[in-house]
């Protein structure tokens, strides 16, 4: 994104209200205008999270810059259990970079949190990863599930877990982290049916879940590169609208926002994936998961009954 185009965004979002941005990619840490964008973001009183896969905070001068810059969320996106695996899953072994740049910056005085996105070929070695990162002494972890792709005109789910791989996945890191008395924070995307009635409401009473899509309630704004709205990251190259072609201020925004064509898409997200779901009690709580799994995945198998 070029640096004019980011300015004249956070104009924009300076006068929607916006409050909290996320700088994602990518990789925001190789982006050329990433200290002004935080410096403009920071003077237009909105906070800015840098996600980032965590290798460029190994570079010392390059982690005093972002906090002298007034950066104070950062969470960092670990990807493998240890260099090896980091090799074989990414070609790179950023693994000690990831742990050395989270210790560079929790010295700054932030305390970075980490995030780790569950995807099959990562599953079978979450509990050695966690056991890594407590000997490290790192325990502030959110977890997300790993969610199908559009591409083109294809959903690609390649190396994505069935909803009931992904509940069994929560429902193990769940206990291990319980046991360890450690702190569990997880971005639902699966049928909340899918687990156990006992964990479910206990993670549920201590507000450890976040669940529901962004996307349902017309909530958060993504832009890519050029200014083009996207319903989320999940579909790159299906932009719902652009800046400065469908709106460009608050007046036009709303009018494109809240139009006919935004309504009608949201209303197809909201979809009961399964006639189960019309009669659930947490459907506002679940909204059915992610429906992009439900392009891929037939609901029927795994959906079986309501919450009571
Ligand atoms: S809303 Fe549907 S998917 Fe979610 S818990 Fe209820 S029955 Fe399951
Ligand atoms: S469609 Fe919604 S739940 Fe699925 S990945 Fe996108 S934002 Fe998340």
């Amino acid at each position: 994104m070029s640096l004019g185009l980011a300015n004249q965004l956070i104009g924009f979002l300076e006068k929607l209200g916006v409050k909290q941005t996320i700088l994602i990619g990518g990789e925001p840490t190789i982006y050329p205008h990433l200290l002004p964008v935080i410096k403009g973001l920071l003077e237009a009183g909105i906070a800015p999270n840098l996600v980032t896969n965590g290798k460029k905070l190994a570079d010392a001068s390059f982690s005093e810059a972002l906090i002298e810059a007034g950066l104070k969320k950062i969470s960092i996106s670990v990807k493998a259990a240890d260099s090896l695996q980091y090799m074989e899953l990414t070609g790179v072994d950023c693994y000690n970079d990831v742990i050395s740049g989270y210790k560079i910056i929790k010295s700054l005085g932030v305390e970075p949190s980490l995030s780790i996105t569950l995807v099959s070929k990562l599953i079978p070695h979450v509990e050695r990863l966690l056991n890594n990162l407590l000997e490290e002494d790192i325990t502030a972890v959110t977890f997300d599930m790993g969610s199908p792709v559009v591409v083109g005109d294809i959903i690609s789910g390649e190396g994505i877990p069935d909803p009931k791989e992904l509940a069994d996945s929560c429902v193990n890191i769940y206990r291990f982290l319980k046991e360890k008395n450690n702190r569990f924070n997880m971005r639902i995307s699966i049928p909340l049916c899918l687990l156990p009635d006992d964990i479910r409401n206990e993670m549920k009473d201590s507000q450890a879940i976040m669940t529901c899509c962004h996307i349902q309630g017309g909530e958060g704004l993504i832009f890519d590169q050029v200014g083009e709205i996207l319903p989320c990251n999940h579909f790159p190259a299906h932009p719902l609208g652009k800046f400065g072609v469908d709106f460009s201020d608050v007046e036009t925004f709303m009018n494109f926002w809240h139009g006919k064509e935004m309504e009608e898409f949201r209303n197809l997200t909201r979809r009961f994936p399964s006639e189960i779901c019309e009669g659930c009690k947490d459907w506002d709580y679940c909204g059915g998961g992610c429906f992009l799994e439900w392009l891929y995945f037939d609901p029927n198998k795994f959906i079986k009954k309501e919450v009571k």
